[in-house]
């Protein structure tokens, strides 16, 4: 059975381009195939004082649940060389420069919650790039009148 999840990739650290384009390279080889990419757009960063991003939206097609996705994409982020994880400190969240982040932004619209997964992304809303991607693609993840 064939899912449809939307997926949020960032990079703000070394080449970026090269980055995003080898988070799509080994989506596609490992994961799923893409059926719709946004333009790549340069963000100033969010929820820390550092470099700008490139951000882009992708839409896959997986066979994978959403742990498995979770499980991949996480696994594509360390193969491109990315060391810290962002985690919370006296309640805040602590981010670093990342050479590549891939977020699950929607699965089948589904809502879920675990300590590692939770659906859709929590901060979805609070992302203006992710919006104008969203956008840009005609999905709107708040409704379900779009054309995914
Ligand atoms: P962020 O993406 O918020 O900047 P990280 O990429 O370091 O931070 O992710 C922190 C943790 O968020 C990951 O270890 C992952 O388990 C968890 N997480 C929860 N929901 C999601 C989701 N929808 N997509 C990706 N990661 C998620
Ligand atoms: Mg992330």
């Amino acid at each position: 059975m064939q899912h449809r999840a939307v997926i949020g990739l960032g990079s703000n650290k070394g080449d970026r381009g090269f980055y995003l384009q080898s988070a799509r390279f080994l989506i596609e080889q490992e994961l799923g195939s893409i059926v719709l990419r946004s333009s790549v757009i340069e963000t100033p960063s969010w929820g820390f004082k550092a470099s700008p991003f490139l951000n882009q939206v992708i839409v896959m097609e997986t066979s994978l649940g959403p742990l498995e996705l979770l499980d991949g994409l996480q696994a594509i982020e360390r193969k491109l060389g990315r060391t810290q994880k962002s985690f919370v400190k006296d309640g805040k969240p602590v981010y670093h420069d990342r050479t590549i982040d891939l977020d699950i932004l929607d699965y089948d619209r589904m809502q879920y919650h675990d300590d590692r997964l939770t659906l859709p992304h929590p901060h979805i809303a609070e992302r203006d790039f992710v919006l104008a991607s969203l956008n840009e693609l005609n999905i709107n993840l708040t409704d379900h009148e779009d054309t995914i």
